[in-house]
């Protein structure tokens, strides 16, 4: 896999459409800048959680155009997309055929009925669902309060419980009195048929011309009655194994997406089975060492990816919110503490897990909001993630120096608070924008990563700190040699990289 950087953004965030995503890229201010880009899921036809449910995996057309991926192509990107394969949507054909058919549908197993889940292993209750007996269900982990399911009306007029581990939406019409629903519903991975459809689906993604296949919370696909349901062992390696073959065959790397804290390892073990994995420890610690002009953990996590031959994929903000959870165990709890404090003090949301206020999972926020909009500490964390190891992922919100939109937050649904880092930017927002120094900054150092052969997965890379608020990035790789030395509390530095025309310098005095 290669190392260079790739935007991401939804199909509609940069413009409106695909097409004008794909203009933007053809234009002269953003040529060079990535050799990769992650679409986001509302690129196929899905309804809830934008784009997290999946109806079908077709293209959506009001958002993309015959022939925008083969103009993204024509860029030189390759393509990262989803497979959301805990989930599918209520309106898939798959659960239209449940909802049709019950018990007579070819698809009664492709997704998970609750009462059967645990039949023999509860209490039934009025509400017509079991209550698993807490024996089986005290070390489950929850993703949101009460349990993870969704009644959905079979043909015979029955209320049944099927497994939702992430969002849903019921509404009642007022006049009527129906009930309507949509939900992500998660997939029997015990069934031939999910097989069978994980196969479509890695061959559309595979022609849609991905290089990249993120694996969207695989964590919660194994279920088994009395275990933790969250990363069952060993079944969600084997799991990923299965789905490593089937990838494998189509020229196609996975990149398992798993929340969880440093202290537990998953990144490790991930990287020992040789797949590529999140660094989602690095937004946190960039504004950790910013903010307390400390680079220790920093370096800290610098070498050890080297030295553990960890392959990730690193960002500042992306799609969801900056995690904390993950930072357990890598930084000191009150140190964590004292980060969150500091980015909801700047309007960052807070979105605790499973209403358990011990330990905050993420703090929704534009990451420029998060350094309090201060440009120097944006470009110096961007010219931080550019020389840390890993492949970097660039949210086109950051690139553009957007903020927190707290009104987007407010209008927003069940997942509100995810809306304040989504704001999409209109053809006028982002021509004025790209004036904007911050934003051509940020395109230069883009642009000199790009280049500069000494990056990447197999090069030299050392990190140290030459002084208590001093941090040191060398590269070499194919005879060129790339450099940073960042001060951590002037928010200065210089970085010097070996171009095929020259030597580039950028500095930030
Ligand atoms: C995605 C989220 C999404 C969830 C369910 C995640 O991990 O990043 O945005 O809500 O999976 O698909």
């Amino acid at each position: 896999m290669n190392s260079a950087a790739m935007l991401n953004a939804y199909p509609d965030s940069l413009g409106g459409t695909l097409s004008d995503i794909a203009s933007l890229l053809e234009q002269k201010e953003l040529r060079g800048a990535f050799g990769s880009f992650y679409i986001l899921p509302s690129v196929f036809t899905t309804d809830l959680d934008r784009g997290f449910s999946v109806i079908s995996y077709d293209l959506d057309r009001r958002l993309t155009a015959p022939g925008d991926l083969d103009r993204l192509r024509a860029l030189g990107l390759d393509l990262k997309l989803d497979f959301i394969l805990n989930h599918l949507s209520v309106q898939s054909p798959q659960f239209r055929d449940l909802l049709e058919k019950g018990e007579q549908s070819p698809c009664r197993d492709f997704f998970i009925n609750w009462n059967d889940f645990w039949a023999g292993r509860g209490q039934m209750t009025e509400g017509g669902w079991i209550q698993p007996d807490d024996m089986y269900i005290r070390d489950m982990f929850f993703r949101k309060p009460g349990l993870p399911i969704l009644m959905v009306q079979f043909p015979d007029g029955r209320e049944v419980p099927y497994w939702n581990t992430f969002y849903q939406e019921v509404k009642t019409d007022p006049a009527t009195g129906e009930r309507s629903y949509l939900g992500q519903m998660d997939v029997n991975v015990r069934s031939p048929l999910v097989w069978r459809y994980y196969e479509e689906v890695l061959d559309k993604l595979a022609g849609y011309g991905a290089a990249i296949v993120r694996l969207d919370a695989f964590g919660y696909a194994s279920k088994i009655p009395g275990r933790r349901n969250f990363m069952n062992e060993p079944e969600t390696w084997e799991i990923l194994e299965r789905i490593r073959g089937l990838a494998e065959k189509r020229g196609l790397t996975l990149l398992p997406e798993i929340h969880a804290a440093y202290g537990e390892g998953s990144f490790r073990t991930l990287a020992e089975k040789g797949f590529m994995t999140y660094d989602f420890f690095l937004p946190g610690l960039l504004i950790d060492a910013i903010e307390n002009h400390d680079p220790r953990y920093l370096v800290r996590w610098a070498r050890e990816q080297r030295e553990g031959g960890i392959r990730c994929v690193s960002m500042l903000g992306c799609h969801d919110g900056i995690p904390m959870l993950d930072l357990k165990g890598l930084v000191p709890d009150d140190r964590i503490q004292g980060l969150i404090d500091l980015i909801v003090s700047r309007g960052g949301l807070i979105k605790n897990l499973h209403g358990k206020k011990n330990m905050y999972y993420q703090v929704n926020a534009a990451y420029f909001s998060a350094l309090g909009c201060d440009e120097r500490k944006l470009l110096l964390a961007r010219a931080l993630q550019l020389f840390m190891p890993g492949k970097p992922q660039v949210w086109y919100l950051d690139l553009f120096a957007g903020k927190n939109d707290l009104e987007a937050a407010a209008r927003g649904g069940d997942a509100g608070h995810k809306e304040i880092n989504r704001t999409n930017l209109t053809k006028e927002d982002i021509q004025s924008r790209l004036r904007l120094p911050v934003v051509q900054d940020q395109l230069k150092l883009l642009k000199i990563r790009s280049a500069c052969e000494a990056f990447g997965f197999d090069a030299q890379m050392t990190a140290d700190a030459p002084g208590p608020d001093r941090i040191r990035f060398v590269w070499e790789n194919r005879g060129r040699k790339a450099s940073l030395e960042a001060d951590l509390t002037a928010y200065a530095f210089r970085l010097e990289a070996e171009l095929p025309e020259g030597t580039a310098v950028f500095a930030q005095d």
